[in-house]
Order: C-alpha cells, then structure tokens, then sequence
C-alpha cells in the first residue's frame, strides 16, 4: 500500500512539474511575441533606414555636432536582432528583404527566399491603395532600395533590379545618378514614369503619377569636402507632398554612405551623413507632428566598424572603428505613433515588416 501511495506521490509531482513547464513556456512565447497596437487613424509610414547605422554611429555624431536632444530619441523602441539566414554577420540585401519582405534569407538576396519571391510592403500596399515612395543616396540599384521594389537571386543583378522596377508601379524612386536608367528610358516611359535629373525637375513635374529621379550629387551630399549638393530634406520634403493622399502611403528613405565610409573606417563623413539622418529626421517629424496619420520609423539594417564610443569631442577619430565590416551588434529602432504590447529589449528585423504591415492593412 505505501508503495502505491509512494508511486502516486510520484505521479502528481511529475504531473506538476509538466503542467507548470508547460504554462511557463506559453509565458515566455508571450514575451518573445511581441505585438503592434495600431490607432485608427494611422494610415502612412515613413522608415528611414541609416545604413550600417549603431547607437554608437548616432552617439558619437551628436558628441562631434554638439547636438543635446534628437527629435526622434523619446522614441526610442527597443534593438534589432539583425541576423540573416547566412552564416555570419547580415549584408544589406538580407537585411533589407527582412524588412521589406517579413522573411529572413540569406546574403546577396533581394526579396528573394532561395528562388521563391516574396511580396514586399510596397507591393502589399499597392494592393491597398495606398502611394509608395523610395529615396536614397545610394543608386536605386543598392540592396537596401532594391530589396523594397525588385526580387532577384543576387544583389549585383542591376538590368533585373531596374526591370522590375519599371513594372514596380512605385510612385515615387529617387536615389543617385546611375546610367542602367537612362539605358532603359523608353520603358519607364512606356510604363507612364516621368524621368528627372534632378530637384527642380522634381518640383515642375509635382503632378505627375509616378517618378523615376536619378539626382546627381545627391550620393555626396554628406561628404565634407564637396560642395553643389542637393540637399536630401529638400528631396524628402517633396517625396512626403508627392505622396500624400487620402488612401495614405508608405515612403522608405535610406542614407546609404554611413555604412560606405564606414567600411573605410572614415569616420567624419560617416557622422556627417549621420546628421543628415537628423535632417531627415527633422523634416518627416515636422511632417508627422501636425497630424496624427503618420507614423514614423527610424533604425539601420546591421552596424558597421564597430564603432566604439568617445566621451568626449576630443576623442572622435578613426581610431574608433574595431574593423572595417559588418557587424552583429544589434542596431536600435525609433518608433512615433505606434503603440505597442510585449516589447523587450530586442526584435528581429522583420518585426520592422510586421509593423509597416499592420499599418497598410489598418
Ligand atoms: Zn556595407
């Protein structure tokens, strides 16, 4: 008889061990999931993208620009796990699909999951309704751009970037000089996009459906050294009128060249570009602050150089940079008016797609 009740007693212990085992899992799989709580009344996003972008990168540029507050730091969300599907650090193609397309792949790939090809958020909001727009400094052939208007098996594919591009239907394209555009001239035309060359067309051709720009000295725009620039706030003041609509939009804005100096551990124009980040910043809060349809996102698609910081002025130097690649540091996420449940201090990068989605879909 002692046996059996020995033999029960163990019975029940393990039965609780497994109920409770079982209860704690689904609280933690509670806390990884983290959710997005949309106000009705959200009906445009607006991502800006600092590529190779860390803390450190927007730490050390407010030390060097004696900068106190950033529009955009009350804001701050939590980190972005930004790991591909390669072994190793992420490249910006990988990255960048991430958040355009909501699925981790690997390196060299653009909206592409081995040879399957993922719809993207600009496709998704297309099938809404909704205006889309793409500005960078890099060409429009660039991963990061790229990953958000084409789906090809590697990112140096350029003739099948621009191909899909002119069926992409996207408003608004706008990045750097790039000759593959005026290559295929006649089937943007054909496809009813106007070409400009540079702001000034931009703003005589306001009407217009749909914009492909290519802007010389939009890509230098950061460095120090040159003058003649456009100024990419002014290009991002015009993107957010061009697409402003009842139905709403979805505008991606990348500042590509932190991550290019970076990779040259040149660190002044990186911090240089870091603060025309700021600019941009500035002019889409600008934007987003007198209405409450408007929600912004600012992060980076990995780290580059891990930058360490300075603390103080005197201390920002090249000798700052670790290495000259890509790293694995988390990179931190900025998100106005969105509302969100279980956030801990890290997501993965397509929770960037889960949210622009949520809001397409809203
Ligand atoms: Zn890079």
């Amino acid at each position: 008889m002692r046996k059996i009740n020995k033999i029960t007693n163990i019975f029940f212990v393990c039965l609780t061990l497994i109920l409770t085992l079982f209860t704690f899992s689904g609280c933690v799989k509670n806390i990884k999931d983290p959710t997005i709580i949309t106000n009705n009344n959200i009906k445009n996003v607006v991502l800006i993208i600092g590529d190779g972008m860390g803390q450190n990168h927007i730490n050390n540029a407010k030390i060097h620009f004696d900068i106190n507050n950033l529009i955009f730091e009350n804001d701050y969300l939590t980190t972005v796990n930004t790991s591909s599907k390669s072994i190793g650090t992420t490249d910006s193609a990988a990255a960048a699909t991430a958040m355009a397309t909501g699925v981790n792949v690997a390196n060299r790939k653009i909206g592409m999951d081995g040879n399957s090809i993922l719809e993207n958020i600009m496709e998704i909001a297309i099938k809404y309704g909704k205006k889309t727009g793409i500005v960078t400094t890099d060409n429009l052939t660039g991963a990061t751009p790229a990953a958000f208007s084409s789906h090809t098996t590697d990112r140096g594919n350029s003739e099948d970037i621009v191909l899909d591009q002119v069926t992409s239907n996207i408003n608004l394209l706008v990045g750097e000089t790039h000759n593959l555009y005026e290559k295929y001239r006649s089937q943007f035309l054909l496809e009813n996009y106007v070409m400009c060359n540079s702001l000034s067309e931009l703003n005589n051709n306001a009407n217009a459906q749909k914009i492909v720009a290519n802007i010389e000295n939009l890509k230098s725009i950061y460095n120090i050294e040159e003058t003649n620039q456009t100024n990419l706030s002014s290009v991002v003041d015009f993107a957010l009128e061009f697409l402003d609509n009842e139905e709403g939009f979805v505008l991606m804005i990348e500042c590509a060249h932190i991550d290019k100096f970076s990779h040259k551990k040149n660190l002044l124009p990186a911090l240089c570009e870091v603060r025309t980040l700021f600019d941009v910043a500035n002019t889409v809060y600008n934007f987003a602050l007198n209405r409450d349809d408007t929600a912004v996102l600012i992060t980076a698609d990995h780290e580059t150089g891990g930058l360490k910081l300075a603390n103080n002025k005197t201390e920002i130097s090249n000798n700052l940079y670790s290495k000259k690649s890509h790293t694995s540091k988390n990179v931190p996420l900025y998100a106005k008016n969105c509302t969100f449940e279980n956030v801990k201090n890290e997501v993965k990068n397509t929770f960037i797609f889960d949210i622009c989605k949520n809001i397409v879909l809203n």
